[in-house]
């Protein structure tokens, strides 16, 4: 019996409980929740198995949110329209900024790039990209939009001294 299996009620009526603070809360804090997850799951599960489960946590995510957020408005024209949702509601939400840089349909291979990432823009250089979770996150949405599996890579990092996150996303090889 899984204790704490996601689903979209858990995040509860934040317009009903914080009517007073409101649905946002500073970057830092949930910076400060991220870090403190990978460090202590670091250390109980290793470097490796950190970065897989937070892509997998990206990964549910993305899925849980192109179900809840966007499926309930129904299909998507087309691809245009589908990022176009998606800009639009990364940054209402404050996510980041959305950009397309390449989008090859026909490889199903995409080249997007998201500036102001919540997760990582403003943090110090690091010699490796850091955002594992936007990676399984934005493959979530992909493959919401789809109904394929992709593959997401970070290629460029705030955190490796570009000034923007870049992702590859790739239909996935195995199906
Ligand atoms: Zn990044």
């Amino acid at each position: 019996m899984q204790k704490y299996k996601f689903n979209w009620e858990l995040l509860g009526d934040v317009e009903g409980g914080r009517p007073n603070l409101g649905p946002m809360v500073r970057t830092e804090v949930y910076r400060l929740m991220q870090f403190c997850f990978r460090d202590v799951i670091e250390q109980a599960y290793g470097s490796e198995n950190t970065d897989t489960l937070f892509y997998k946590a990206g990964l549910l995510a993305g899925q849980q949110y192109y179900r809840n957020v966007f499926a309930p408005y129904g299909d998507f024209a087309d691809f245009s329209d589908f990022i176009k949702a998606l800009q639009a509601s990364l940054a209402e939400k404050h996510i980041g900024i959305l950009r397309v840089e390449e989008a090859d349909h026909v490889q199903g291979k995409y080249v997007l790039s998201i500036a102001e990432d919540l997760d990582c823009s403003g943090l110090p250089e690091l010699d490796y990209e850091i955002c594992v979770y936007d990676e399984g996150f934005i493959a979530g949405l992909f493959e919401g939009f789809t109904g394929k599996a992709f593959t997401v890579k970070e290629v460029d990092c705030w955190c490796t001294g570009d000034r923007t996150c870049r992702f590859v996303a790739e239909i996935a090889n195995d199906q």
